[in-house]
C-alpha cells in the first residue's frame, strides 16, 4: 500500500478515507492485520493495523521488508496523446523503470493541458502493482523548447525516430543519465528533429521498420533501453 507519510522503525502511519475503504472495506483487514506499505523514499516496511475506522484508521510500522530500490536515472519525454492512451503510457513507463515522466507540449501535440495528479495517481497504482519501492514524478506539462533550453549537458538522449526505418533497434552502451524522447501522432516537427539531433550526447533510435503509434513506440523504446542498459 502507498502512504504519504514517513516509514520508520515505530513509526504510527494514519491512513485516510480512501486507504481506510481499500483496506478494511475492500480487503477486509481488521485489527492486528499485517500490511506492506511503501512511500516511495523509505523502502517497503511491515506494518500492523492498530486502529480501524470508516475514516481512516492507523497502522504502525513493525520492520523494513526492503530497501528503496531506485530505478536507473532515465526519463521519458513524451508528448501526451488522447487521455487512455497517456494513462497507459504512465503506467508502462513506471512498469518499466522509469524514474522521471516528462509530459511535453511539442509543435504537433493536440492536448494543451495534463491532469498531472490523476497521471501520478496512475504512476502510484502501477508500482504498486509491480511491486515497486519507488514512485516516477510526473512532471508538469513542458515546451519542448523550454525543456531543451535548460537541457542539463550530461543527460543522454534516446531520440526515437521513425525516419530511421532502416538502422537496426539499439543504444549505445552509455552509463547516463538518460532520456528517451518519443513524439506525438504527427511526430515531431522538422525543426524539433533538428533540434534534437544537434544535442550533445543525442542518438536517433530505430524502433523497427513499421510506424509505431506513441504508445508502443514508448514500451518499444523502454524495452530496448532496458535491454541495453538497464539493471
Ligand atoms: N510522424 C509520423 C507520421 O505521422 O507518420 C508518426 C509518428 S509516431 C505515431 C509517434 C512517435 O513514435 C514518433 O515521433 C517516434 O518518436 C516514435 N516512433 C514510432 N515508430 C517508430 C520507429 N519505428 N522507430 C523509432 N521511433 C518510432
Amino acid at each position: 500500500l502507498y502512504v504519504e507519510h514517513p516509514l520508520g522503525e515505530a513509526q504510527t502511519v494514519p491512513l485516510d478515507r480512501a486507504q481506510a475503504h481499500y483496506l478494511f472495506g475492500v480487503m477486509r483487514q481488521t485489527v492486528g492485520a499485517q500490511v506492506l506499505l511503501f512511500n516511495g523514499m523509505d523502502g517497503e516496511w511491515r506494518a500492523e493495523v492498530v486502529e480501524v475506522g470508516k475514516r481512516g484508521g492507523t497502522l504502525r510500522c513493525a520492520a523494513q521488508t526492503r530497501a528503496l530500490q531506485m530505478p536507473p536515472d532515465l526519463w521519458l519525454c513524451f508528448a501526451p496523446i488522447k487521455k487512455a492512451r497517456t494513462d497507459f503510457i504512465v503506467e508502462k513507463a513506471t512498469e518499466m523503470g522509469a524514474a522521471r515522466i516528462v509530459p511535453m507540449q511539442t509543435d504537433f501535440t493536440n492536448a494543451g493541458r495534463i491532469q498531472r495528479d490523476r497521471l501520478q495517481a496512475h504512476a502510484v497504482e502501477a508500482a504498486e502493482q509491480c511491486g515497486g519501492t519507488f514512485v516516477p514524478e510526473v512532471a508538469e506539462l513542458v515546451r519542448f523548447a523550454a525543456l531543451l533550453d535548460r537541457w542539463e549537458p550530461a543527460r543522454r538522449i534516446m531520440f526515437c525516430d521513425e525516419a530511421l526505418v532502416s538502422a537496426p533497434a539499439g543504444v549505445r552502451a552509455d552509463p547516463g543519465p538518460w532520456a528517451i524522447f518519443i513524439g506525438p501522432e504527427g511526430g515531431f516537427s522538422d525543426a524539433e528533429r533538428a533540434r534534437l539531433r544537434a544535442q550533445d550526447h543525442a542518438q536517433a533510435v530505430s524502433l523497427g521498420p513499421r510506424i509505431l503509434r506513441a504508445d508502443t513506440a514508448a514500451v518499444a523504446a523502454l524495452t530496448v533501453w532496458q535491454q541495453a542498459l538497464g539493471d
